[in-house]
């Protein structure tokens, strides 16, 4: 059995739209997820390589975003059935981090 299991790459598709929860005492908010390209928000992919989260829209706009996880996309992958997620929110977390920077597109 491979050891790197947690750090396995996951591929699915958030067929209903994706949202990002921002929770902080006091304040929380919900930021849904589009393509920066094209602002599609249905039918995105999302999926993880070299340990980075992607997402892909359906035209194949392939964006990081310093919002999006690798662990949380990881973990959004147990609720996809057959590939597909019908909604997904991702936690924003909010420790101090080095950001790879907004406008980061690959
Ligand atoms: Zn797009």
């Amino acid at each position: 059995m491979p050891s790197t299991e947690a750090q396995q790459d996951v591929r699915y598709r958030v067929a209903d739209g994706a949202e990002f929860h921002h929770s902080q005492p006091g304040h929380s908010s919900q930021m849904p997820i589009e393509c920066r390209t094209c602002g599609a928000r249905q039918d995105l992919t999302f999926f993880t390589r070299d340990g980075k989260a992607f997402l892909e829209c359906p035209q194949e706009h392939q964006q990081q975003d310093w919002r999006l996880h690798p662990e949380s996309v990881r973990q959004g992958a147990a609720h996809a059935v057959d590939g597909v997620v019908t909604k997904m929110f991702f936690p924003v977390r909010t420790e101090p981090q080095v950001l790879p920077g907004y406008e980061d597109i690959i």
